[in-house]
C-alpha cells in the first residue's frame, strides 16, 4: 500500500545484516525504501567486532564470493579448561564484517534501495499514521520504520522503549593479532576455529574463542555482563591459558575493542510500525552467540510481514503476525535455547555435559530433543 505523500514507505536505520537484507527484500517487493548508517561501509569504512564465523550454508545462498572469505574452517574445537576437548564437525568460513556487509549492502542498492552513510540518526516522531525521522543531514517521512541499528539502538531508544534485561546482555572484547598464515596452521591446525569453556575458573556463563582469518587471530572473550569483575582481568585470564598463549606468540595486536551481544528477547520486538530487527531486537542464538544469520532472516521477515498483512487488511496484527511468523522459521528454538541456557551454565558439570552432546549433535536438537 504505497503511500505518494511520504518520502518512504519503509525507512530503516543501520545498514548491518539485518538492515540490508530488510532493504533488499522491501525494494524487490515494490516499497520505497532508503537505509541510513552512521558509518561508512566497506574496506575503508568502520571495523565490527565480530568473530565473522559463518556457516557454509549461508556462503553458499548468498553467493558469497571465495575472494572475500578470509578462511574454511571444518570444525570447531571445543576446549573446557579442566582438561576435556571435543571436536564438533561443521563446515564455514571466517569473514571480515566490513567486506561481508558491503556485499550484503551492495544487494540492497541493487535492488532499488537508497542507501545514505554517514548517517546518524538524531531523532524520530510519531506523527499521525507516519514517522518523521532527522538525520544529521535531513528530515523524511515514512511509513514503517526497521530498527536494524544494533543491540544499542538509538531508534528503539529514542522511542522510549524498554532495553535488555542485565541477564541477557553479554560483554565482549575482541582483539585482532595479526600474525603469519603458516604460524595459524600450526598452532590452530588447517582448518579449525576454537571455543573455550570453564564456569569456574574462566567466563562464568559465555565462552571465549580463537577465530582465524587469512592472517590474523580473532581472540575473543565474553561473559553476562552483570557477573563481570574486570573485564581486562578476565579476558587476560583467557590469554594465558597454555593453548592461547602459545598460539598468539609474536603476534601484533591490531584493534582491541569491546562490543555487547543480546541473548535473549528485546521486551517487545514490534509497536506501531517499528520492527526490531536483528541484535536490536534481540534476536540471536543465546547459546552461541551467532547473530548473523537471523538478523538477516528476522529482516526478510519483518518486510515479509508488512506485506502479508497489507494484502489481507489485517494492520492491527502486525505485531502478531511478526512474531508468529520468527517462531515458525527460528525463534521458537531460539526461545528454548534461552531457557536451556541457564541450565547449561548451572555448573562444570553440566557444562560439560553438553559439551560432550554438542559434539554430536545440533544444539537445536539438544535443546529441542531435551537431551539435557
Ligand atoms: C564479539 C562478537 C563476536 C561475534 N561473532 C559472531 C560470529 O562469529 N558469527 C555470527 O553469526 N554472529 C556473531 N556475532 C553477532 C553478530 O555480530 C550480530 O548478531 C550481527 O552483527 C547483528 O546484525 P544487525 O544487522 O542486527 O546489527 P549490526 O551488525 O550491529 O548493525 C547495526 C548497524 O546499524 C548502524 N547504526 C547504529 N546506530 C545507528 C544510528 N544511530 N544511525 C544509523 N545507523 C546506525 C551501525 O553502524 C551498524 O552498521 C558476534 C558479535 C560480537 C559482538
Amino acid at each position: 500500500m504505497k503511500n505518494l505523500n511520504l518520502d518512504y514507505d519503509v525507512f530503516i536505520i543501520g545498514a548491518g545484516p539485518g538492515g540490508s537484507i530488510a532493504g533488499k527484500i522491501a525494494a524487490e517487493n515494490g516499497y520505497k525504501t532508503c537505509i541510513i548508517e552512521k558509518d561508512i561501509i566497506g574496506d575503508k569504512g568502520r571495523y565490527k567486532a565480530c568473530g565473522g564465523a559463518i556457516a557454509l550454508e549461508l556462503i553458499e545462498e548468498i553467493d558469497y564470493p571465495e575472494d572475500k572469505i578470509s578462511r574454511y574452517f571444518e570444525s570447531l574445537e571445543l576446549h573446557h579448561v579442566d582438561g576435556e576437548r571435543s571436536s564438533k564437525k561443521g563446515k564455514g568460513a571466517t569473514i571480515w564484517r566490513n567486506v561481508f556487509d558491503k556485499f550484503l549492502s551492495d544487494m540492497a542498492i541493487e535492488s532499488g534501495v537508497l542507501l545514505k552513510e554517514d548517517e546518524p540518526l538524531i531523532k524520530i516522531e510519531k506523527r499521525d499514521d507516519f514517522y518523521r525521522v532527522s538525520t544529521k543531514k535531513g528530515k523524511y517521512t515514512a511509513k514503517y520504520i526497521i530498527a536494524s541499528d544494533g543491540v544499542t539502538s538509538t531508534t528503539l531508544k529514542l522511542l522510549g522503549w524498554p532495553y535488555f534485561e542485565k541477564k541477557n546482555i553479554i560483554l565482549t572484547i575482541t582483539k585482532e593479532m595479526k600474525i603469519s598464515s603458516d604460524i595459524i596452521e600450526q598452532k590452530l591446525g588447517k582448518d579449525a576455529i576454537h571455543a573455550f569453556f570453564g564456569i569456574k575458573n574462566l567466563i562464568p556463563i559465555g565462552y571465549a574463542w580463537l577465530f582465524p582469518k587469512a592472517e590474523t587471530i580473532t581472540v575473543g572473550w565474553g561473559n553476562q555482563i552483570n557477573l563481570v569483575k574486570n573485564s581486562r582481568e578476565e579476558f587476560k585470564k583467557f590469554e594465558n591459558l597454555p593453548f592461547v598463549r602459545n598460539a598468539i606468540k609474536g603476534s601484533e595486536l591490531k584493534i582491541f575493542k569491546p562490543h555487547l551481544i543480546p541473548v535473549g528477547l528485546r521486551p517487545k520486538i514490534y509497536e506501531d510500525n517499528v520492527f526490531a530487527v536483528g541484535d536490536a531486537g534481540g534476536i540471536v542464538d543465546p547459546i552461541s552467540g551467532k547473530g548473523i544469520p537471523y538478523a538477516m532472516m528476522s529482516g526478510q521477515i519483518a518486510i515479509e510481514t508488512i506485506k502479508s498483512c497489507e494484502k489481507r487488511d489485517k494492520m492491527n496484527k502486525l505485531g502478531s503476525v511478526y512474531e508468529k511468523n520468527l517462531d515458525r522459521k527460528f525463534l521458537r528454538v531460539l526461545k528454548a535455547k534461552r531457557i536451556a541456557r541457564d541450565q547449561i551454565f548451572q555448573n562444570d558439570e553440566s557444562l560439560k555435559n553438553f559439551l560432550r552432546l554438542w559434539e554430536k549433535h545440533r544444539s537445536s536438537e539438544i535443546v529441542m530433543k531435551k537431551l539435557i
